[in-house]
């Protein structure tokens, strides 16, 4: 089997609500879907979504960096050799998001060929993974009224409620859900590097007591000294996020001993690479979730296989990125029931994209 063309097709899905977290605001999911044909008729997709504030990528060079660097990169190999696929990204930097999506897009083929699901390849843990849904912004009511309604919407119990701007209404926000949402919950507030490192101190000591199961990055990703007083500071895990992007990261902060928990996101490391870095934690006793790259449900639905995959993803995983858009490109949308989404035993990704919603939506 040989891969005979590899495309990039750029798309954009309104959001149902504009998305605002400590480094911006959002309101459309504008990917780009990576589509890999072979020889024998197989197709493989993946999406690359854009974020110039955390990777500085863009639509237009996300397409270029597939249709002129990794697309010609991958041609004619067979799809199953991964190393070879990975050996030859390596001859360019950056581009995140771009070099992972064909990875991936590679993976449902070989998954396809194979005829068994990715995430039975990639090993198999388990078919169900916990959802962990991002809250929209908003004052202590309004987060509570959404937890409410994700909870008896979806049956999700795990909740990011995003922090970092303002100090004393986060706390009150997060004193706010405990109470109104019982003991049950679990908390996973992500400041965005929002806090210096005094205030990162200050607010964790106020949550101290609130069961918090975990705070994503506090503070400034190049403080290191900042980091290791807050983590110094505070029984409460800290999850790595935007300073762990890659594997080299990873081994930093965890050289740092400024995270506890480190959150793999498929879409900046494909399935490959989050392997490596899921089993160097694995090996240093800390623990992953998958989180959201804020993807539509092609990418949630590659998460979901590699979170179920992986023994080491322990935490609720962020999954829930096509509940707020609109539509999104496939013939089947994923669900979530009682706070899990269920992987299928289709072979691949399991999942096909509806050309006419392609069409619709692609720019
Ligand atoms: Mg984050």
């Amino acid at each position: 089997m040989k891969v005979t063309a590899v495309e990039a097709i750029p798309f954009r899905i309104p959001l149902t609500e504009k998305k605002v977290w400590a480094r911006g605001v959002l309101d459309a999911a504008e990917h780009v879907l990576v589509r890999v044909r072979t020889d024998d008729g197989l197709t493989g997709i993946a999406e690359a979504p854009p974020r110039p504030t955390i990777y500085g990528e863009s639509l237009r060079s996300i397409v270029a960096a597939v249709e002129d660097w990794f697309g010609p990169a991958v041609l004619g190999l067979d799809p199953f050799e991964t190393e070879k696929v990975l050996d030859r990204f390596e001859r360019w930097v950056g581009n995140p998001t771009a070099r992972a999506a064909l990875e991936m897009a590679l993976a449902d083929i070989k998954g396809q060929a194979a005829g068994v699901p990715v995430y039975k390849m990639l090993g198999g843990w388990t078919d169900q993974v916990p959802v962990c849904v991002r809250v929209p912004t908003g004052d202590a009511d309004a987060v509570v009224g959404s937890c409410a309604s994700f909870r008896d919407r979806y049956g999700i119990t795990t909740f990011k409620i995003k922090v970092g701007m303002k100090p004393n209404e986060d706390v009150a926000t997060l004193r706010a859900v405990r109470e109104m949402m019982g003991p049950s919950a679990r908390l996973c507030p992500d400041a965005n590097q929002g806090y210096d490192p005094q205030t990162a101190v200050r607010v964790l000591k106020a949550i101290e007591e609130l069961d918090i199961t975990l705070l994503e990055e506090p503070c400034r990703i190049d403080n290191d000294r900042g980091r290791q007083q807050v983590a110094r500071s505070t029984t409460i895990p800290l999850m790595g996020d935007e300073s762990c992007t890659n594997l080299a990261e990873v081994r930093r902060q965890l050289a740092l001993g400024a995270v506890s928990v480190i959150s793999i996101k498929i879409a900046r490391t494909g399935f490959a690479i989050s392997q490596c870095i899921a089993h160097l934690c694995a090996a240093e006793g800390v623990v992953n979730l998958c989180g959201t790259q804020a993807d539509s449900s092609i990418g949630v639905v590659c998460g979901a296989h590699f979170a179920a995959s992986c023994r080491n993803v322990t935490l609720a995983s962020e999954l829930t990125g096509f509940l707020d858009m609109v539509d999104d490109l496939l013939v089947e949308t994923p669900t979530i029931e009682k706070g899990m989404i269920r992987l299928t035993d289709r072979p691949g990704l399991g999942i096909r994209i509806d050309e006419a919603k392609l069409k619709r939506y692609r720019l």
